[in-house]
């Protein structure tokens, strides 16, 4: 196969013999005349097959269904004026076969892939999803994606950022309002790691350890109910950086979703830059949420209205009557507030420095500055309650950590699957993530989640209820 081309690479090869390969997208027979549309990862080629070229091929050309694997060998030829597709990228040529190779059959998919699959039942889409990724739109989605996150890749290694791993078998973080998902240990019979709801806890860690400007394509985790917009696994663009104010972090950000848009999807215009900012309170009163839609045209599709809401209530009261923290226990209050927290007064007064990053009615990111001194950090959990004891068991390292010697710092963490739904026009995440799971959680492919054998069970310590 080493002399296989790709079908994109046949428009500059007219006159040639070439050998593609590939899937069958479609056929049109004409009579003695079969037309084949042969799909490979570069597009779609049309493929004559007259019976005087192909000789004995001439049979197998009658077989050949949708979805087969085929190689073809043949001539590219130019199409006639009035021949041409400008509907596929090699719409000027065509290729006339003189030989046909079946690599492997296929069975009938389950649904047509030559049509827009968003019209078929979920389930089905998920359980077949290999197939439905075959579709033209979810390549198209799939590739984005990885645009996406090999621009902000490169863009953030050019600002001299480090990409850095961190655990997923981890402890819970308690860092939002969701619920981790769990892993039994089974060499500690009785004690569950949590997988992380983000790095955050790591990341400032990473702070702590010098290395001043961090980055990862993270996989967070939050068991929470569903609802349609929700994954349970999902990724965070996540980073931090020392010695930063909150102005830093949303020029940094502003500039890097600018350059970003450019790069991958030129076509769309962002309405407004520098991104409006808006107060929390702003935002409530004049739109009656804190992820206002501002697109002035919301049927134009290549419309990006970006915007900051800023200054949030730093805590909220629960249901119980005491305080719990609006976004993320880890911020900091704004520095003219950073008194009453540490006097623990005023408390629905305090401001947070948290931002949110909003396009076009999605919250697509947000972040904050941390309390970097131990103390501030302890005031903040001993609001919402917590007593010694506990804040020593869940938030105990991160005070020392924060004892020897952190640096100011603070970060963001943007949504990679809602940046890329809202680039790609797409109704929601499940569209731009290879292998997502249903509204519930469910996973239609693998089935699951699925139960565990008794032996599996008992090799974790693990009896059900
Ligand atoms: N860890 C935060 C989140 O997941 C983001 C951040 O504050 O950097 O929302």
């Amino acid at each position: 196969m080493s002399n296989r081309i790709l079908v994109s690479e046949c428009v500059a090869k007219v006159g040639e013999q070439v050998i593609v390969s590939g899937w069958i997208h479609a056929r049109r027979d004409m009579g003695k005349v079969a037309f084949f549309d042969l799909r490979d990862a570069s597009g779609i080629l049309q493929i004559v097959a007259v019976p005087a070229e192909l000789g004995e091929g001439a049979e197998l050309a009658q077989k050949l269904r949708s979805e087969w694997v085929v190689t073809f060998t043949g001539t590219v030829q130019a199409r006639g004026a009035k021949q041409i597709n400008d509907k596929i990228s090699t719409g000027t040529v065509e290729l006339l076969a003189s030989s046909i190779t079946v690599l492997n059959q296929a069975k009938t998919p389950p649904f047509e892939l030559d049509q827009d699959t968003r019209q078929i039942n979920e389930e089905t889409r998920l359980q077949y999803r290999y197939l439905d990724l075959r579709s033209e739109r979810l390549q198209k989605n799939i590739r984005l994606r990885d645009q996406v996150v090999t621009f902000f890749r490169e863009y953030l290694h050019a600002e001299k950022f480090v990409e850095i791993e961190t655990p997923l078998l981890t402890k819970s973080t308690g860092e939002t309002g969701a619920r981790e998902f769990v892993v039994p240990s089974r060499l500690h019979p009785g004690n569950f790691y949590a997988l992380p709801q983000s790095p955050q806890q790591f990341k400032q860690l990473l702070m702590v350890a010098g290395f001043e400007r961090y980055f990862q394509i993270a996989r967070c985790f939050r068991d929470e109910d569903q609802r349609g917009d929700r994954q349970p696994d999902f990724t965070q663009l996540d980073l931090e950086i020392s010695f930063v104010e909150r102005e830093d972090v949303l020029q940094l950000v502003e500039a890097m979703m600018i350059a970003m848009v450019k790069h991958c999807t030129p076509e769309k215009k962002i309405q407004q830059i520098p991104f409006p900012r808006l107060s929390y309170q702003e935002s409530m009163a004049k739109y009656g949420n804190d992820k206002p839609d501002l697109r002035e045209d919301k049927a134009d599709p290549n419309l990006l209205a970006f915007c900051w809401v800023l200054d949030f209530p730093f805590f909220e009261k629960t249901e119980t009557g005491g305080w719990t923290f609006t976004h993320n226990p880890f911020s900091a209050p704004k520095s003219e507030f950073l008194a009453d927290l540490m006097a623990k007064q005023n408390i629905n007064n305090i401001m947070t420095t948290q931002y949110d990053i909003v396009l076009n009615g999605y919250e697509i990111g947000g972040g904050s500055i941390r309390n970097h001194q131990a103390p501030a950090l302890k005031a903040v959990l001993e609001i919402m309650g917590l007593d010694e004891e506990n804040i020593n068991r869940r938030f105990g390292h991160m005070l020392e950590a924060l004892d020897f010697g952190a640096p100011p710092h603070g970060g963001i963490a943007p949504g990679i699957d809602r940046i890329v739904m809202l680039l790609a026009n797409e109704p929601n995440i499940r569209e731009v993530m290879a292998f997502p799971k249903d509204g519930n959680a469910n996973d239609h492919m693998l089935k699951a989640p699925s139960p565990l054998s008794d032996q599996a069970l008992r090799d974790l310590h693990i009896k059900l209820i």
